[in-house]
């Protein structure tokens, strides 16, 4: 008996087995500044039926968070994607006309940005179809398959997003961090309301908590004013986003009872009464139980996570990403994290500013099963939390690569022959075919293991000095610390890398994109505005000019083409050293102006005339310039019992068949949300 119930569970078993990397299609759909890959989720097949389940029910768990990041974003995003998606699917007129495909353009765009902004530029973006045909589109199917509010007319809904969805004078930026504006008037995300940002400053300061375990305040509430009274409207069951919270804490609680051991549920159980109670004293006790929890195989972040979409970078945005992991690569994380304190010694930064016992830092390789809310269709490709300092002081943080991610970028990118036109010559063609996935992963591993938990701030410093600057320079230092660890022999010594050749190819790549090829995802007379691209560019830039006396690194120009030459690696990496002291230091002391001034002078501004020239040359290349994800799709085997037996892995379903059976499925947040 079990052995045929074994023969016919292999059998199914190999029906649904995750495809090899040369028998997978990435690539699923381009559109604009976009393209749709789809990742493999390699050893899925090989979890435990326990596992298999866990990671069903995390997942579905996932999914219900996705309108609230719409909310989120933009008070207006929900009506306006339901109308569009109402259009898209019940309109009788001429499908092929070119109003309706730019309206088909345009909900895609906002699918993939979860609304009107870009997702990265944060701008909005505007409609290529004409707001009369819109008007007409709307009026023309029936009513009860919009999303009207409290009963109102077609009419007075288009009178309200109408406006939102075509004038370029109204919610322009999604999250403004201009200097010398009001943050919160200036921005369109939904996380303040009717407040000024003076206002929500005093609110803080009045309820700052400045006990020895703080809470993140703010971290999952909206600000309002209620007959003249500032106030917190706290996500939470029976609050704000209540609906979706509700169906989420219903899926974890599946989930615990397939947890695969008792700290595991103990998380779960957390995150379910943070849920339940919207209380920031339970959120800080289930991200220490999350970073205690390190020997499940199954792990999730799913919560108010990141703080980049909020003007004051108090509240969060919502987000999930269910993983699993990748045991193979992990023995390399290891490695690096079992030297931690080596690394930290060794670092080229002032002695009072390095941790005496680095502690907690864990380090996996993981393998994404599903991206959800802010991870998704645009995805990190590694994560390290949780972000309160005081707990990954005390206890440490948990730190990810998400290699199978990060597969799906290497393998999509071997067709866009971007290194042909950019590479300065074969030497470096070929450096980078040996070595530039194996130095990408670990300069990937390094930031977030060792950089992001390197350093210690000097006494009486406070975590939020460097303000509005404070991400670029975090980033920055982590970055620096990855590129100044890939070259050290000790990585060769533990076998981590091959060689002393092998770090060239990423200081390579890292030049090229951080002085020229990132670049092109700026618009014309536009300048640098996002964290990470502002990093990018302040240690490059950096570099070079440092370096410009000894011909370090030099532009040299062929048929018209500017490329990048690096002439003396080591000295390169002396240079990354010395930077890594300066921001350290600009950390450590809490040093805002001098943090400003590094930024502002190398981070900001773009060349313009270069950003141009790159701007053409990849639009020849059809290489669009920013890159999202499909899920795949699981779906669980039940017996006549209804046991679940099995859960299958599915990699068939395309872009828009994604996004219409989400918002069909997983939708339950009215249009708005107060
Ligand atoms: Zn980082």
């Amino acid at each position: 008996m079990a052995l045929l119930a074994m023969t016919a569970c292999n059998k199914k078993q190999e029906q649904q087995q995750t495809p090899a990397i040369e028998d997978f299609t990435y690539h699923v759909d381009q559109f604009y500044d976009l393209e749709i890959l789809r990742y493999r989720v390699p050893d899925f097949e090989q979890l435990s039926l326990q596992q298999k389940t866990l990671v069903y029910y995390l997942t579905e768990a996932a999914l219900r968070g996705r309108d609230i990041l719409y909310d989120q974003n933009c008070k207006h995003n929900l009506c306006i994607r339901r109308t569009l998606e109402a259009v898209y699917e019940n309109y009788q007129g001429d499908k092929n006309s070119e109003d309706f495909k730019n309206l088909e353009l345009y909900l895609k765009r906002v699918w993939f940005s979860n609304g009107i902004h870009h997702h990265y530029g944060e701008d909005k973006f505007l409609p290529e179809f004409s707001q009369d045909f819109f008007t007409e589109a709307v009026k023309s199917i029936d009513a009860d398959k919009l999303p009207l509010w409290n009963g109102e007319s077609v009419d007075d809904m288009l009178a309200r997003i109408e406006p939102v969805m075509f004038r370029n004078d109204t919610l322009m930026k999604k999250c403004n961090q201009a200097e010398g504006q009001d943050l919160i008037a200036t921005s369109a995300c939904n996380y303040y309301e009717g407040v000024t940002q003076a206002e929500v400053e005093a609110y803080y300061a009045a309820h700052k908590d400045t006990s020895e375990a703080p809470i993140s305040l703010g971290l999952n509430a909206k600000i309002i004013k209620r007959n003249g009274v500032v106030e917190e409207q706290v996500y939470k069951v029976g609050g704000l986003y209540g609906d979706a919270l509700s169906d989420i804490a219903d899926c974890l609680k599946k989930a615990a009872e397939y947890a695969e051991n008792e700290q595991q549920k103990e998380v779960i159980l957390n995150l379910v009464s943070y849920y339940e109670s919207g209380d920031l004293h339970t959120f800080n006790d289930y991200c220490i139980a999350w970073v205690k929890d390190i020997n499940s195989r199954v792990d999730f972040v799913n919560g108010f996570t990141e703080t980049y979409g909020d003007p004051l970078g108090l509240t969060a945005s919502w987000e999930s990403i269910v993983n699993f992991k990748n045991l193979e690569a992990t023995e390399r994380t290891e490695k690096i994290a079992n030297n931690a304190q080596y690394f930290e010694d060794n670092s080229p930064v002032a002695p009072e500013y390095k941790k005496k016992e680095v502690k907690g830092v864990t380090a996996k390789v993981i393998t994404a099963a599903i991206l959800a809310g802010d991870c998704y269709p645009s995805t990190p490709i590694g994560i390290n939390l949780p972000n309160a300092n005081w707990i990954r002081q005390q206890y440490g943080s948990k730190s990810v690569t998400i290699e199978n991610i990060t597969e799906a970028y290497d393998e999509a990118a071997k067709g866009y022959g971007t290194s042909k036109e950019f590479f300065w010559s074969e030497e470096e063609i070929e450096r980078s075919k040996l070595y530039g996935t194996m130095t990408d992963n670990l300069h990937t591993d390094l930031h977030e293991c060792l950089g992001h938990a390197s350093g210690q701030l000097l006494p009486g410093v406070a975590e939020d000095a460097l303000k509005e600057h404070a991400k670029t320079l975090e980033e920055g230092r982590a970055d620096l610390f990855g590129l100044y660890y890939c070259a050290d022999p000790k990585i060769v010594e533990l076998g981590i890398l091959p060689n002393m050749e092998a770090y060239k190819a990423q200081y390579y790549e890292y030049m090229l994109n951080g002085l020229m090829l990132q670049l092109r995802r700026i618009e014309p007379g536009k300048d640098l505005e996002e964290a990470h691209m502002r990093n990018r560019q302040m240690i490059a830039q950096w570099v070079y000019e440092h370096g410009q006396a000894e011909n370090v690194v030099e532009f040299k120009e062929r048929d018209g083409k500017h490329f990048i030459v690096i002439n003396n690696y080591e000295r390169l990496r002396e240079l990354f050293g010395e930077l890594l002291g300066i921001v350290q230091d600009i950390k450590s002391r809490g040093d805002y102006e001098a943090g400003k001034a590094l930024v502002e002078t190398y981070a900001v501004k773009v060349n313009e005339p270069l950003k141009l020239e790159i701007r053409e040359r990849y639009a020849k290349l059809n290489v669009a310039p920013y890159k999202g994800f499909v899920n795949p799709v699981y779906k669980p085997v039940f017996d006549k019992n209804g046991n679940i037996t099995d859960v299958t892995i599915d990699y068939t379903e395309g872009y828009v068949e994604q996004h219409l059976r989400y918002s069909h499925d997983y939708s339950v947040l009215p249009t708005y949300n107060e």
